[in-house]
């Protein structure tokens, strides 16, 4: 079977070192000292300077808003993970759809600003893929209308634009480490903040609003990360390079083999150094796409429709919150994530392609 992606797993044995480690120290979560490590170690990996981690991505979305007291209305893409509008409705906003680029599939300011109202509290975008949203644009839109900018970065993780992280744009960007991410912690996350006050507001709230011995400081929850999941982050963060470097073989074998295909593979932009977490291809239509996918479960493959559906179409939010969004519709029926993971043999790409290229007429 070969599925979208697989989980990397480090050498056991570096894994077990750790949790000689946590065993010997008798401390397992509450700010211990692996997750103090992680924390240092991934700033400097991703080179950003205040960031928290979090228990999940989810979680991190919703210290977002929390931590920047966000109301009312907040202007979304249609074109992500369910998390991304899940976090918006479960923390009491309304999510406003806008509309994607075609080219990036990111979120296209040019529809942005039709789109505020007064009750508009900022944007939520997502880099998705890791392809950069339009950081400039948006952020000139939001410093405009006052609002504020929340990235969520899920597939960011050692994205760089223009040589810097593509994390330090934005009010907050969040990262998820869900074990089906590029660099994962089992489950875990990170809320990065341009500023520390805010990061000081996400360490206080993700560990229930309670700072000090007794000190009770805000409206908490809890979203700390153990010493067993930070355990696994130091055991994979040093061998990010290697992994990366290995998608990117991947992705340009897949390249060369569908070049000459009706299929689109997207494709990060210039100026962006990419980390290869997913291979997503646009079909020429949604019946194109069905009969390939079809035909590669035929054949115990599985990739995925990310990101299906769009999420302007949720049955749960129709009512509240459906606004046509052709692009991102049209994008979200024709769309697949073929297989993408550090031990994917090259034959194996190279019969997953042989299949689909088989279907297209
Ligand atoms: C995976 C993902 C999330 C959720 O992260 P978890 O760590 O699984 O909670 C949020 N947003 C996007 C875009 C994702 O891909």
């Amino acid at each position: 079977m070969i599925t979208v992606t697989k989980t990397f797993f480090p050498p056991f044995e570096d894994y077990q070192a750790k949790l000689r480690q946590i065993w010997e120290s008798g401390w397992l979560t509450n700010g211990g000292r692996l997750e103090n490590e992680l924390t240092l170690k991934v700033g400097q990996y991703l080179g950003v300077s205040h960031i928290e981690l979090v228990a999940n991505g989810m979680l991190a979305l919703q210290l977002a808003i929390k931590a920047l007291n966000l109301k009312g209305e907040i202007i979304t893409t249609p074109y992500s993970y369910v998390a991304t509008a899940n976090a918006i409705v479960w923390e009491g906003c309304k999510p406003v759809f806008v509309d994607i680029d075609e080219k990036t599939f990111c979120i296209d300011p040019s529809l942005i600003e039709a789109a505020i109202t007064e009750k508009t509290s900022a944007i939520l975008a997502t880099h998705v893929y890791g392809y950069p949203c339009d950081v400039e644009k948006i952020a000139e839109i939001a410093g405009r209308h006052n609002l504020k900018v929340i990235y969520d970065g899920a597939h960011c993780f050692g994205v760089k634009l223009d040589g810097q992280s593509l994390l330090v744009h934005g009010d907050i960007s969040t990262l998820s480490f869900h074990a089906t991410k590029i660099f994962h912690t089992a489950e875990g996350g990170a809320v990065v903040c341009r500023d520390e006050n805010v990061s000081k507001r996400v360490y206080v709230i993700k560990r229930f609003g309670h700072f000090g011995e007794d000190d009770y400081q805000d409206i908490g929850i809890n979203a700390k990360m153990s010493e067993l999941h930070a355990a696994m982050g130091l055991c994979i963060l040093p061998m990010m390079d290697q992994i990366i470097d290995g998608r990117r073989q991947i992705s340009t074998l897949y390249d060369e083999l569908i070049k000459d295909s009706q299929l689109y593979h997207l494709g990060a932009p210039q100026g962006v150094e990419y980390n290869y977490n997913y291979y997503p291809v646009l079909f020429p239509s949604h019946e194109d796409m069905m009969r390939a996918r079809k035909a590669l479960m035929d054949k115990d493959i599985y990739p995925r429709r990310y990101f299906y559906p769009s999420l302007n179409t949720l049955p749960y939010l129709q009512q509240a919150a459906y606004k046509a969004c052709p692009v991102s519709e049209s994008a979200a029926m024709r769309v697949l994530c073929l297989p993408i993971y550090y031990e994917l043999q090259k034959e194996e790409i190279i019969k997953i392609t042989g299949i689909i290229l088989g279907t297209i007429k």
